[in-house]
């Protein structure tokens, strides 16, 4: 965290008190009892370029929502971790299909995304899972060389045209023959996914597995 955010944290926390974005308890964004409340809903589809996709809660449903644009919209840090133990937690069941892959990339941010918001939201739930299966995460691997509008404003056609060669590979050796799980925090359509894993193969990627946390 740069010293900017730092301040801008501290600042945060002392105007707003951390409370429970489900239940209003003061400690932290989402207690153990409000996380055990949110059901999990899979879905596992076969892309055209992704070898499969995997997504584990809805979007749908209005309290998970919240989570997500408090992580992804008002900067709150520190909701990577119960959503990462959510995430481990669904992940953990379907472990089996995927295998151990060799290593995970997040859907990266473009640079200029990256300094609003100081964090790659997919980068933090990349490292939770890391840690705890003992994935390796390759952060460098793929950049988004264009800025795209957010795909939530956009239709299904618009969300495919959006991120039409957004992102690039920067190191085909590490990609070659490969098996990489990507990792986003919301899919819709799955076009960003898609796009991702269309350069991740062209560039002698041997299998590509997506993993949402969130299915719009
Ligand atoms: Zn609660």
């Amino acid at each position: 965290m740069s010293f900017f955010f730092a301040i801008k944290k501290f600042i945060f926390d002392t105007l707003f008190p951390i409370e429970c974005l489900g239940c209003g308890r003061e400690g932290e964004w989402l207690c153990a009892a409000c996380r055990e409340n949110i059901k999990p809903d899979h879905h596992s589809l076969r892309g055209e370029f992704l070898d499969r996709i995997f997504t584990f809660y809805s979007y749908d449903n209005e309290f998970f929502k919240k989570i997500i644009h408090g992580l992804k919209y008002k900067f709150v840090e520190d909701l990577a971790s119960p959503l990462g133990t959510l995430l481990i937690r669904e992940l953990k069941r379907i472990e089996g299909q995927i295998g151990k892959p060799d290593f995970i990339v997040p859907v990266p941010l473009h640079r200029k995304r990256l300094l609003e918001r100081g964090f790659n939201q997919s980068e933090l739930l990349a490292l939770k899972i890391s840690e705890y299966f003992g994935w390796p995460v390759e952060n460098t691997v793929l950049k988004r060389s264009r800025a795209t509008a957010p795909q939530v404003s956009q239709d299904e056609a618009g969300r495919k045209e959006n991120v039409g060669n957004a992102f690039s590979v920067v190191d085909s050796l590490k990609i070659l023959n490969k098996k990489i799980v990507l990792l986003d925090d919301v899919t819709t359509t799955g076009a960003t996914m898609e796009e991702c894993a269309k350069v991740l193969k062209n560039a002698g990627a041997k299998e590509v597995l997506g993993l949402a946390l969130a299915k719009g």
